[in-house]
């Protein structure tokens, strides 16, 4: 084992698709473009839903073909009420929607190691890696941790993601 394998490296500066680009992953899947983070590109099916994350060097711009297929599995979904699967609820006749905040001022994911091994006295090591926005980082903590304190071998980690109501159109 290196320690060395995990997520792709970002492949340095690429071309970012504007917001609701609808673009092709690597299983053929069409999604439209969010955002990106942390050397990830994030996609959301073009029904509305839960974003994916991506490799953005897998990425390739929908065909024409595509694109009018997705645009009518759109209409569809919207003929249905279908539209937007992410929690939903009305109130003051606005449809909110909750979603993850991938817009570019949103504050970032941050990720954090925690080390949770009890010592000879029953109370937590909780030792933790310094706040990154990479999450291999604070896993590359742990393994730095482990190999001061052997013993150590259960860890926690917390996830802080922005997210943010997304008010649609009044009822
Ligand atoms: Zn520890």
């Amino acid at each position: 084992m290196s320690g060395k394998s995990g997520p792709a490296k970002w492949q340095g500066p690429r071309h970012v698709p504007a917001t609701g680009t609808l673009v092709v992953d690597a299983r053929n899947r069409v999604g439209e473009f969010r955002g990106a983070e942390c050397g990830y590109w994030y996609l959301r099916p073009v029904t509305g839903g839960i974003e994916w994350q991506v490799t953005p060097g897998e990425v390739r711009p929908a065909s024409p073909a595509q694109r009018l297929q997705a645009e009518t599995a759109r209409a569809d979904a919207r003929s249905r009420g279908e539209l937007l699967r992410s929690p939903t609820r009305r109130f003051a006749f606005f449809n909110w929607t909750l979603r993850p905040d991938l817009d570019s001022d949103a504050s970032p994911t941050t990720y954090v190691f925690r080390c949770l091994t009890l010592k000879d006295d029953d109370t937590e090591c909780a030792a933790t890696s310094p706040r990154s926005e990479c999450p291999s980082e604070p896993q590359t903590w742990a393994f730095a941790h482990m190999r001061e304190h052997p013993g150590h071998t259960s860890y926690a980690e917390e996830i802080e993601r922005p997210w943010v109501m997304w008010r649609g159109d009044p009822t």
